[in-house]
């Protein structure tokens, strides 16, 4: 028995590949005592292809306040209960983060499954820094909102990470352009783990034209990511960066002027280390 009494299960279902259905999300899921889905007739589907005959019941953005009482009385009163989302991990921006925060509000213990989730399959893909990134979810649906909330992220130097559906890729992908120039590089990751799969980075002025030239490209789901401002290349180091970096290798040992030049130039140590010592071997 995987599903015990009183737990609240955070269940992650595919992103469209139905084989990414982990066995152990499928235990889950046929044990416990109620599904609480998102919408219930969209995961039918998805229950029927697993056999699965727990009942459900629908969790969503209208219904979460009264739904969320009658949830966590539930798990008080000793049922199991799973949390899965359309499409996903919940809370992901999906519906689950005031039932999951009531229930541990109210002690209920909460048993997070891992699983399919389209900006960590995304990244772990696009080739840019994932030490430090951020998610911002999707972007206003106004074109005025959403080039200030890119101008506000203008100079963020993680990663960014964002969602966006097929009605609105090509305007999001010109806003970029517009407001973080024509060089800066993003990676459209769209459709992953179906059949049109497509992972495509450029800088934003031939993406937005590649995008343009092929309507298909503007089809379906799209995780969109973002190297972050003044982020260069692993192991690029501009001429300024090197220049500081001579300077300090005249009168320092390789590290320490390494370290000194990232601190003075802001670039990442272990490229400006790299350098110092091809520059040494020179
Ligand atoms: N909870 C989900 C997760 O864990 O990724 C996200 C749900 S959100 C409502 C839906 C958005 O996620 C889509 O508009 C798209 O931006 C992204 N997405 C979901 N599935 C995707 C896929 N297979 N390929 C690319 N993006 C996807």
């Amino acid at each position: 028995m995987t599903a015990c009494a009183g737990i609240l299960y955070v269940v992650p279902t595919p992103i469209g590949n139905l084989a990414d259905m982990t066995p152990r999300a499928q235990q889950v899921l046929a044990e416990v005592d109620l599904i609480a889905a998102e919408d219930t007739r969209h995961s039918a589907k998805l229950l029927q292809h697993f056999a699965i005959k727990t009942p459900a019941v629908a969790y969503h953005e209208h219904n979460e306040r009264e739904q969320t009482t009658r949830l966590v009385t539930k798990l008080q009163a000793g049922e199991s209960i799973a949390l899965i989302s359309d499409a996903g991990t919940p809370l992901v921006s999906d519906p689950g983060y005031r039932l999951v925060h009531e229930a541990r509000l109210a002690g209920v213990q909460v048993v997070p499954l891992p699983g399919a989730c389209a900006l960590i399959a995304a990244l772990s893909a696009s080739g840019l820094p994932s030490d430090r990134f951020i998610f911002e979810g999707f972007l206003p649906a106004k074109a005025a909102a959403r080039r200030q909330s890119l101008q506000a992220l203008q100079a963020e130097s993680r990663t960014l990470i964002f969602y966006e559906s097929t009605h609105r890729i090509k305007e999001c992908i010109d806003d970029m352009l517009a407001v973080l120039g024509p060089e800066r590089e993003v990676v459209l990751a769209r459709e992953l783990s179906k059949k049109f799969e497509t992972i495509h980075g450029a800088p934003l002025a031939d993406l937005a034209a590649w995008l343009a030239a092929d309507d298909n490209q503007q089809r379906g789901e799209f995780v969109l990511l973002v190297r972050g401002a003044g982020v260069q290349e692993a192991g690029d180091v501009d001429t300024e960066s090197e220049r500081v970096l001579r300077l300090l290798m005249a009168e320092l040992p390789l590290k320490q002027a390494a370290a000194l030049a990232a601190q003075i130039t802001g670039g990442k140590k272990n490229a400006l280390y790299k350098h110092a010592l091809a520059l040494s071997d020179e």
